[in-house]
């Protein structure tokens, strides 16, 4: 490879990781196209950011550019970082593992199939990603990976033992690069969001939401702008010194579990 690649400004010096401060970094929010991702994505942008988000089907959101991805799928994890540092005309920085999806079933009647999508998606898919970021991130001995887990992975809930396990080994998943590539520059952590304002809260039964928002110390569920703030936090210059680490944003539904 020596020789023939791509020679990048990665905006950042090699030798201070702290030395990024302020500059627009080159950020990728994977399912960015709606909800929490959408939130994540127009923040970065908002303050000055590159960013491009990653979608399945349709056009990107108005103002954003997105590229077409699958996280379950290798091969189109690795096209979408091509065709998205064309567009960054640089590495990603900043990758925000966020794409996710849950088929909640009781154990007993869970098929393998419902398991293994959930696992695939949550869990693999972020690591694909993460697989596929760490390459220019090294190179630029300087990255910044932020997983998207959930209160449930660390709380457990009845009905979602693959939303669980995938979400939970997101955890062990930031610790193990965080040891790997902690001395590169390079930091990982997980965000996990307990109950968000979005479509599927919105739709909640009265009785329901009553019985959730009494479970919540803060009484009330977050909006998607809160999570956004603390992964744009957790990709800025204040902190280069947090990595493995697990940041609830749930109002202190799991008392920092
Ligand atoms: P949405 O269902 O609104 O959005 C999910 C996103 O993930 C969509 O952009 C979707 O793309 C994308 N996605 C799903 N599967 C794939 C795939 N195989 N490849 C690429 N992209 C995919 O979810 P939310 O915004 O509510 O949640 C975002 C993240 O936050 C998820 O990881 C979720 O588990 C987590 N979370 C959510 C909470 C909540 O209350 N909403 C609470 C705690 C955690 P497409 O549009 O193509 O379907």
């Amino acid at each position: 490879l020596v020789g023939t690649a791509p020679r990048y400004d990665y905006g950042v010096s090699v030798t201070d990781s702290t030395s990024s401060n302020h500059q627009p970094q080159a950020v990728l929010v994977t399912g960015g196209n709606r909800g929490i991702g959408l939130a994540i994505a127009r923040s970065f942008a908002d303050a000055g950011h590159d960013v491009v988000i990653t979608h399945r089907s349709g056009q990107p959101p108005e103002g954003l550019r997105g590229v077409v991805c699958d996280v379950t799928d290798s091969e189109s994890v690795d096209r979408a970082f091509t065709q998205a540092e064309e567009l960054l005309g640089r590495p990603v920085q900043v990758l925000v593992a966020n794409a996710g999806i849950t088929k909640d079933g009781l154990l007993m009647r869970m098929s393998d199939e419902d398991f293994d999508a959930v696992v695939d998606t949550n869990l693999a898919g972020a690591f694909r990603c993460a697989r596929r970021a760490v390459k220019g991130m090294i190179r630029a001995r300087h990255g910044r990976v932020v997983l998207v887990s959930s209160v449930v992975g660390l709380l457990g809930g009845a009905g979602q033992t693959n939303y669980a396990a995938s979400k939970a080994g997101l955890v062990g998943l930031a610790r193990s690069i965080t040891r790997e590539l902690g001395g590169r520059g390079i930091t990982a952590n997980v965000v996990a969001p307990g109950f968000i304002e979005t479509e599927m809260t919105d739709q909640l039964p009265e009785d329901l939401r009553t019985k959730y928002l009494a479970s919540i110390p803060a009484g009330r569920f977050a909006t998607t702008e809160e999570v956004a703030g603390v992964v744009r936090w957790l990709a800025s210059p204040e902190a280069a010194y947090v990595s493995g680490a697990v940041i609830p944003v749930d109002g202190g539904l799991g008392m920092g579990h």
